[in-house]
């Protein structure tokens, strides 16, 4: 199979709703919605860096387009397309079928068309772009936390984090407990609805992909403030709060791969129901820096940083 016949065959569909042109030309075409803006924003998942060989080509069709979505939710956008980027060591057909079906089943259900790509030949590496938008001035932005807002994390933290730390050898969890994480780590779900219906209402937003410490920090950086954090208040699952408490910290606090959301609003504020727990986790402050502190608010001296790149 031709790089031609590969893309007609896994990745091309009849034009979306909201797509003018999509796969196929040298351009997508769009048309934006009076005064909207896009929101445009990519992620790449590099083998052994992002996900192990053997992971299930379907789960990591969904992950790959997944994590670029919950960009778009941390902003409140509505999705209106993607492109995919990749790089494929070989026509694996199986794969491939396993690996576009993930795929399509999420954009479908996000309403978030595939409108174009690039496809070569090299070591596996999957690139998307998508592209979404919200009414001009209503973007949820990493700089607008106010002195007194409540911090707000939706969901739960930290079991992808377990699940990683199961693959790694160092914890050993069986059964349900492992598949529950597993789905965490592999198939996180983007909080779209949510994203959007905190527009006008949060002060800002940020998806927790690095770890809660460094998502919140960026935060608190782009607002010039500083926050206390309840690390014992941070949401889990039954599964993780079973684990030591110090493993705990590390996943709720550190994990990554959450893709969760964190946000800021005024005390008092109207949160939007749209099915997704949100937990209050703590508060803007004036003085810069975070603070984590337990249940009896005395500090706790964690020692934990947020996934980089570059840093060991
Ligand atoms: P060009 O050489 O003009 O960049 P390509 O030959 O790379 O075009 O791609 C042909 C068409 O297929 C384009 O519309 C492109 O957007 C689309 N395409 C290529 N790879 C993918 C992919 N992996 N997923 C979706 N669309 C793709
Ligand atoms: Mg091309």
């Amino acid at each position: 199979m031709g790089e031609f016949e590969l893309i007609r065959r896994f990745f091309l569909r009849p034009p979306a709703a909201g797509v003018e042109l999509g796969v196929g030309d040298d351009c997508a075409v769009l048309a934006p919605t009076p005064g909207a803006r896009w929101l445009v924003s990519s992620d790449m998942l590099v083998e052994g860096r992002h996900f192990l060989s053997t992971v299930d080509p379907g789960r990591l069709g969904h992950k790959a387009l997944a994590v670029n979505l919950s960009d778009l939710a941390a902003c409140g956008a509505t999705p209106r397309g993607f492109t995919l980027a990749m790089a494929l060591p070989r026509v694996d057909e199986a794969w491939l079928a396993g690996f576009s079906a993930g795929l399509w089943a999420l954009a479908d259900a996000s309403g978030c068309p595939l409108i174009g790509g690039d496809t070569t030949q090299g070591p596996l590496n999957l690139c998307i772009t998508v592209f979404g938008e919200a009414p001009a001035g209503q973007a949820l932005l990493r700089r607008g936390a106010r002195p007194g807002d409540e911090v707000w994390v939706s969901g739960r933290l930290g079991d992808a984090r377990l699940a990683l730390e199961v693959f790694r050898g160092t914890v050993t969890l069986e059964g349900r407990g492992f598949d529950a994480a597993r789905v965490a780590m592999e198939c996180p779900t983007p909080r779209l609805a949510l994203g959007q219906a905190l527009r006008g209402i949060a002060t800002a937003a940020i998806d927790v992909s690095d770890g809660l410490l460094g998502d919140l920090g960026h935060i608190l950086a782009a607002s010039g403030v500083g926050a206390r954090l309840d690390a014992d208040a941070l949401p889990r699952s039954a599964v993780l709060a079973a684990q030591p408490v110090e493993l705990q910290r590390t996943c709720v606090l550190a994990g990554g791969d959450d893709y969760e959301l964190v946000f800021t609003a005024p005390p008092g504020a109207r949160l939007p129901d749209v099915g997704v727990a949100l937990t209050r986790v703590g508060v803007i402050e004036v003085e810069p820096g975070l603070r984590v502190v337990d249940a009896r608010g005395e500090r706790v001296d964690h020692g934990l940083r947020s996934f980089d790149h570059f840093k060991p």
